[in-house]
């Protein structure tokens, strides 16, 4: 039985009716069109997702991964081709690597907000390489034009993987709309989530946009013509249109994951045991995917909170270059220490939009006597 008063990391029993009622509305709707898979409301969300990340196209597909994975299929990234992403994301983002036949090359994190380091992608830059996939980890957009400058000084593409960073900015201008492509997931918990997978590419590179709707379809360029070797990874007419009807509430949630951020970190900055991630410079740059901070001694933390009914996660408890999976494919030339000591501090605090001020009190009250009580 869950407890009463557990603080969840995602009570999605919570949200509030309107929105319950609109995400109804949009199912009973697509149940009476009769039209299941690609057509008005997978077009309609392809439109609205592009209006609201700034790109010329929006391709929607079944998942975050597909859309990595199909992006770099239509850029020709392939076997004998190393891509450069992140020690710590989710796994996700190197699987997509891996599937398009090219060989991942991981790279270490900035200790100060767990991104993707410059410096540390600078030294795995080799002949092969043909992109970087940078991750707004955590919701925390990256320093784009740096990137842009980097990739371009060595002619290689830069793609986002924005799935934990839904309407997050850099001087202005979305995530996603920077790179050759930007990939988003629409899985549950995301900032904009449905009920279910989902994902889009988006693009301002026309072609590329065309090569992927022709790739999440079987390959076909019209009906029964197929032309490229493609998959079944469409976005669906249900989720399409509970992306439209929750896509309204995103700036509110968004709002909401902020606040509950900024208390959080005003409140534990003073804990010298609980180390903060470096605050963005401006409000845009952060969407509060999840709140993470680091501490020693993990497992007892984690263990004291959960025994008052506190949820806690790692985000990410195995960095990408020791997960099995890669069976040394993947070649790490240097130690990724920030990586490794980031892996084996962080904690996921519950910080959901709808985790309650009282709630983001009494977190912040327990985390301090737990961290005081182990002297930290
Ligand atoms: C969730 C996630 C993905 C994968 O998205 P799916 O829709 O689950 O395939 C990829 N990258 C990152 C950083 C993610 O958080």
């Amino acid at each position: 039985m869950r407890r009463e008063h557990t603080i969840r990391m995602n009570p999605f029993d919570r949200e509030p009716r309107a929105l319950k009622k609109q995400v109804e509305s949009a199912v009973k709707r697509v149940l009476k069109s009769g039209h299941y898979i690609l057509g008005p409301e997978v077009e309609a969300f392809e439109h609205e997702w592009s209006t609201f990340t700034g790109t010329h196209h929006t391709v929607g597909v079944g998942n975050g991964l597909d859309a990595l994975e199909l992006g770099m299929r239509a850029l020709g990234i392939g076997p004998g081709d190393e891509v450069i992403t992140t020690a710590m994301t989710a796994f996700a983002t190197v699987l997509a690597i891996h599937r398009v036949g090219a060989t991942p090359i991981i790279a270490d994190i900035e200790p100060e907000t767990a991104l993707l380091s410059l410096e540390s992608a600078r030294g795995l830059v080799t002949e092969k390489t043909k992109a970087v996939i940078f991750v707004h980890l955590y919701g925390r957009a990256g320093n784009m034009p740096e990137w842009l400058a980097f990739t371009k000084e060595h002619g290689l593409h830069l793609i986002e993987d924005c799935a934990q960073a839904h309407g997050a900015r850099f001087n202005g201008r979305h995530v996603g709309s920077f790179g050759v492509f930007g990939a988003f997931s629409f899985y549950p918990t995301k900032n904009l989530g449905g009920v279910g997978d989902g994902g889009a590419l988006v693009s301002n590179d026309q072609d590329l946009a065309d090569k992927v709707r022709i790739l999440r379809n079987y390959g076909q360029q019209n009906r029964y013509e197929h032309v490229e070797w493609g998959v079944n990874s469409r976005l669906d007419e249900m989720q399409a249109a509970i992306l439209l009807a929750r896509l309204e509430w995103l700036p509110i949630m968004t709002a909401r994951r902020q606040r509950n951020a900024q208390v959080l970190r005003s409140n534990l900055d003073s804990l010298s045991g609980c180390k903060l991630l470096a605050a963005a410079s401006k409000p845009e740059q952060d969407v509060s995917h999840l709140f993470v901070v680091r501490v020693r001694d993990r497992e007892t933390v984690m263990r004291k909170l959960s025994s008052t009914g506190i949820e806690t996660l790692i985000h990410y408890p195995i960095p990408s270059h020791r997960q099995a999976a890669l069976g040394g494919e993947s070649s790490v030339p240097e130690l990724l220490v920030s990586a490794e000591q980031h892996s084996s501090e962080c904690l996921t605090l519950p910080s959901s939009p709808w985790t309650t001020r009282p709630e983001i009190e009494s977190l912040i009250s327990r985390m301090s006597s737990v961290i005081e009580a182990l002297g930290n």
